[in-house]
């Protein structure tokens, strides 16, 4: 089965609570949702392949590791857009690719809208920004996606999850890797996490109510 890790960092706490607290004002809600796109994908990259490459220190040459340019970042839009600055921040070399997918509010499926990928091999990592996992649905289309592009390694980054979210996922990829920062116990009728932090989207993006 696939593995999920939770990261309880204090600082993706802190950050998570910033979110989640209905008072946070837009541009802290922005600047919140990046550092949890960099501080979570500091917990998700840490088996990424690296290549030992001879270097020389101002006092000694040595081999030292460098990253592998085989990291694939896909956003699902919108909310997955908050997360891509603070992820780039840690991987400018990353290719990045971007998945238009809503909810249809009646049934929940997910519909698709937009899809931009780039060139994806075998040997890439696809870390998939997707940051509520809700019902599983719009997770599951994206990864699909993903993996009819060529994809064989594939994580999910999220925010939030919930249990029938993460067990949905599972049941359809389950080799897929998960780094979340909190799974919320409630999935409500209408496919919103409880407590969770409102439409993520619509709380990054100033459309609440639109
Ligand atoms: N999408 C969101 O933005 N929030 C939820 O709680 C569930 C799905």
């Amino acid at each position: 089965m696939s593995k999920v890790y939770v990261a309880n960092h204090p600082l993706v706490q802190d950050r998570l609570t910033q979110l989640r607290d209905k008072s946070t004002d837009i541009g802290t809600f922005r600047r919140a949702m990046a550092d949890l796109g960099y501080l979570l994908f500091y917990e998700a990259a840490r088996n990424l392949p690296v290549t030992a490459e001879r270097i020389e220190t101002p006092m000694a040459p040595m081999q030292s590791p460098r990253l592998n340019p085989t990291v694939v970042l896909v956003a699902v839009l919108r909310a997955g857009l908050g997360f891509l600055d603070g992820v780039l921040a840690q991987v400018p070399i990353a290719r990045v690719g971007y998945l238009g997918l809503k909810r249809d509010p009646k049934t929940l499926e997910a519909l698709s809208y937009y899809k931009n990928l780039p060139e994806i091999s075998s040997a890439d990592t696809v870390f998939v920004l997707d940051p509520m996992l809700a019902t599983g649905h719009t997770a599951i289309a994206a990864l699909k996606e993903i993996e009819a592009a060529g994809a064989q390694n594939i994580h999910l980054i999220a925010l939030l999850a919930s249990p029938q979210g993460i067990e949905t996922v599972q049941r359809a990829f389950p080799n897929l890797e998960i780094t979340t920062a909190a799974i919320d116990p409630i999935l409500n009728e209408k496919g919103y996490i409880i407590p969770g932090l409102g439409d993520a989207g619509d709380r990054l993006y100033g459309t609440l109510g639109h």
